[in-house]
């Protein structure tokens, strides 16, 4: 479906208002005046930014900070980046974040809940909408997870 993507960034901090609250977690959405309405599947994208975000939260201290930031590359690209300033992840694990079930150090993911699957689900979610996903860290800074998505003709899209 076509969809606002401020809108549909503001929605997604919505939905976790109540946690950033408790947690003083401050979150900002800056959208570049050039991204355009984009068809996709919202269940689905709504699913892998709320785990984006919801992983963000999880890994960032109170008083915190997060950045949800989208901008056009070009004519047929839209890039959704979600960064924290949290614990970040430790080098030796980057190359298997996305993979099923993969949790960085139980003890330290153990407390926080989750299966470990919310990454890969959302690669295998922007894959089927033809984008790519990466995630960079800086242990003890923070973690940034940039996506795009192409903009496709409607009969791309309907396929
Ligand atoms: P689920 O998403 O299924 O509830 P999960 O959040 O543990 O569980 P993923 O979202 O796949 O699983 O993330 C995998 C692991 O990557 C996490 O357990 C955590 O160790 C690490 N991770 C993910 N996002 C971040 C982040 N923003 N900061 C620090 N570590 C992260
Ligand atoms: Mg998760």
């Amino acid at each position: 479906e076509l969809t606002d993507v401020s809108e549909m960034l503001e929605e997604v901090a919505d939905r976790f208002s109540f946690q950033l609250e408790q947690r003083s977690i401050q979150i900002d959405i800056d959208v570049l005046p050039d991204v355009e309405e984009i068809v996709l599947d919202r269940d689905r994208i709504d699913q892998v930014l709320d785990n984006l975000v919801s992983n963000a939260i999880k890994y960032t201290a109170d008083e915190g900070h997060i950045v949800i930031r989208a901008v056009r590359l070009d004519a047929k690209l839209l890039e959704i980046s979600v960064q924290d300033n949290g614990i970040g992840i430790p080098k030796k694990d980057l190359s298997r974040i996305f993979e099923r079930f993969y949790r960085v150090d139980k003890a330290r993911s153990r407390n926080m809940g989750g299966t470990g699957l919310g990454l890969s689900i959302a690669r295998e979610i922007v894959r089927a909408h033809g984008g790519t996903i990466a995630l960079e860290s800086d242990l003890g800074h923070g973690t940034k997870v940039t996506f795009t998505l192409p903009y496709l003709r409607d009969e791309e899209a309907a396929e």
